[in-house]
């Protein structure tokens, strides 16, 4: 590793951070190698490898306790290796580290046997979720939800429709979050339900290709029954979603900064790469200022976001975990790496743009960090409150 500003806040995690990286390395490569080259997405039973594979050497979920399977590690060594799966450009990397179907901060408010059911096996990477919010009327105002479960007896009836979410048709159980209903209509209060994919009236509706390979998924409720014990958190669960999730917000999102400026930097490395090496009018082009004007823009504009990005992450681990902070840092690593991915693929011309090649790749993949965890927009609706604007 270099001595870059921001390799200062990598002190303290180089060993961790150059173990998962010699994984990837030895490991991941030669797997991801073995994928046709247009293939956007591994197969899931090689995604499961991953991720199990990643889980028994400590990576996966690094930061969940070591007694439900995790490695008890800092947030900030969580960050680290995000950054270094995106800027290894190994396909496979991603899925070694716990995502939007790996252990959801939610189930830790779980009842001891929820943790012990759901929980642990996510830890470990043996099980998968998804994570069913959206709805077609509430995207970013997550919590103006339809879906609701009404309290009938000692259970619970939900019915409703949720769409773009993710991983639902590989997932073990779905997390659902419905507005709640305890006879009168609904209240207002949101509540978290754990529900086995295979849950009578549950089902996959419409499905959603995305950009960048990764499909996303409507999922149908139709009158499902089910009993007290699906209440995350059990009664004290209900009508609590919303402060539940609360805990878990800044770090989602510092995850999705992490990931982003990893990418950027992969993203510079290619178009620093060719620059050196391509010529035109009988010169590299990277001798040419509108070239290097691209990729010093990019480096400073990387650098800035990974500091800030480390920064917010330091500030977490010593208990500070103010939203506008990972607001922040969200906003600016993705929006970063969206503009750095832009410049490099620029930077390769035609070379860059044919199907195939990693930046044409990422020019679709990166698309998605400004939208997931919270819109840029909403990003900076949380630092503007945090201003006292608005
Ligand atoms: C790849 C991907 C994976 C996803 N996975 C999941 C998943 O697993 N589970 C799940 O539940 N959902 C998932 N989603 C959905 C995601 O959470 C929503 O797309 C996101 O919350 C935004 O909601 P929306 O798309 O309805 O946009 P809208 O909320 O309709 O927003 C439309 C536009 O209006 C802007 N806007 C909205 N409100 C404001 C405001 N107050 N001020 C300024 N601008 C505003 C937005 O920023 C945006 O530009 C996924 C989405 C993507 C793209």
């Amino acid at each position: 590793m270099n001595s870059t500003p921001s390799s200062v806040l990598e002190d303290g995690h180089r060993e961790l951070v150059e173990a998962f990286e010699s994984f990837v390395r030895r490991e991941l490569v030669p797997l991801a190698a073995e994928l046709p080259e247009t293939a956007d997405q591994p197969p899931a039973d090689l995604r499961a490898y991953v991720r199990k594979r990643s889980a028994a050497l400590g990576f996966y979920a690094g930061d969940y306790p070591e007694e439900l399977g995790g490695s008890g590690m800092p947030f900030t060594a969580v960050v680290l290796l995000h950054h270094a799966a995106g800027r290894s450009g190994c396909s496979l990397a991603p899925y070694a580290l716990a995502g939007s179907d790996g252990p959801s901060p939610l189930l830790r408010h779980g009842t001891p046997e929820q943790i012990e059911r759901y929980l642990t096996p996510l830890v470990r990477g043996e099980a998968a979720r998804c994570l069913a919010l959206t709805e077609p009327q509430a995207g970013s105002d997550a919590f103006r939800l339809t879906c609701t479960a009404r309290r009938d007896g000692d259970g619970w009836v939900i019915s409703g429709r949720k769409t773009f979410v993710s991983n639902a048709d590989r997932a073990d159980f779905a997390l659902v979050v419905t507005a709640t209903d305890l006879g009168e209509g609904p209240t207002g209060g949101a509540t978290a339900f754990v529900l086995p994919m295979d849950q009578p009236g549950l089902r996959i509706g419409q499905r959603y290709e995305g950009m960048s390979g990764e499909p996303l998924f409507e999922l149908v409720l139709e009158q499902v029954r089910v009993p007290m014990d699906a209440v995350i958190g059990g009664e004290q669960g209900v009508g609590a979603a919303m402060a539940l999730a609360m805990d878990s917000l800044s770090r989602g999102r510092l995850v999705v900064a992490a990931m982003s400026n990893g990418v950027a930097e992969y993203a510079l490395r290619l178009g620093v790469e060719y620059a050196r090496e391509r010529e035109a009018f009988g010169e590299r082009i990277g001798n040419y200022q509108h070239v290097q004007e691209h990729l010093v823009r990019s480096r400073a504009e990387v650098e800035a976001s990974k500091l800030l990005t480390l920064a917010c992450a330091r500030l977490v681990d010593e208990g500070t975990e103010a939203p506008e902070n990972a607001a922040l840092a969200k906003l600016t690593a993705s929006e970063t790496a969206v503009r750095v991915v832009d410049r490099s693929l620029q930077v390769h011309g035609a070379t860059g743009w044919v199907r195939g090649h990693p930046l044409e790749f990422l020019y679709r993949y990166v698309r998605m960090m400004t939208i997931i965890e919270g819109t840029s927009e909403v990003q900076k609706v949380i630092v503007a409150r945090a201003m006292g604007l608005g």
